[in-house]
């Protein structure tokens, strides 16, 4: 599926993200920014050593990645020039502001993507797997806070949502039939 947004082009891919042709690929990590399962080990085991490299020069620096914050690395053997990783909440009954830190992922990546003129960029579906953040809501979150961003900017050419399993797939076919996005 692909739409016409402003002047960006939203586009809905059922698939793997490390076979995205973008200039920026998203990771959806954990604090230590090591690698894990899921998304990241995708990621990393695709992209070889050199994104594994900088992530460890990132914590050298500041002590890896807070929730709700993203960082930026090569995107080693990838289709792409970056990886931008960011830290999604675990769901634990929502009461913790996971919502607000969800948010906070998409706009700090959006933000990070800006300056580094990113111009084009995947999305996985962030906090959705082993972190157990419920698909609706974190749809709803990434598609408004997306949509926000590029009302106001204009930087960014094509979006990709990437959605790996059937359920996230189905959830953001619908979702953004009704966006108008
Ligand atoms: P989190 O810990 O943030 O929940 P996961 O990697 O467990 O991260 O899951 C986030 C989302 O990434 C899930 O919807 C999962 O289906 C999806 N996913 C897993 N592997 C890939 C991949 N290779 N490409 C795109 N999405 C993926």
């Amino acid at each position: 599926m692909r739409k016409e947004y402003n002047p960006t082009s939203i586009e809905l891919i059922h698939g793997d993200i490390t076979k995205s042709e973008v200039d920026c690929i998203v990771n959806a990590a954990n604090t230590s920014l090591l690698g894990g399962g899921g998304v990241d080990g995708a990621i990393h085991r695709a992209g070889g050593s050199e994104i594994l490299e900088q992530c460890k020069q990132i914590r050298a620096r500041q002590g890896g990645c807070a929730v709700g914050e993203a960082v930026i690395t090569t995107a080693g053997k990838l289709n792409s020039k970056y990886v931008i990783h960011t830290i999604g909440p675990v769901w634990n009954d929502g009461k913790n502001n996971e919502e607000e830190k969800l948010q906070s992922c998409y706009i700090n990546i959006l933000e990070l993507a800006c300056k580094h003129n990113i111009r084009s960029i995947a999305f996985p579906n962030i906090s959705t797997g082993i972190y157990r953040f419920p698909k609706i809501v974190a749809a709803q979150i990434a598609l408004k806070s997306v949509k926000n961003y590029i009302e106001l900017h204009s930087a960014i050419d094509r979006i990709q949502f990437v959605c790996f399993d059937e359920e996230n797939y189905q959830i953001y076919q619908k979702m953004l039939e009704e966006s108008g996005m």
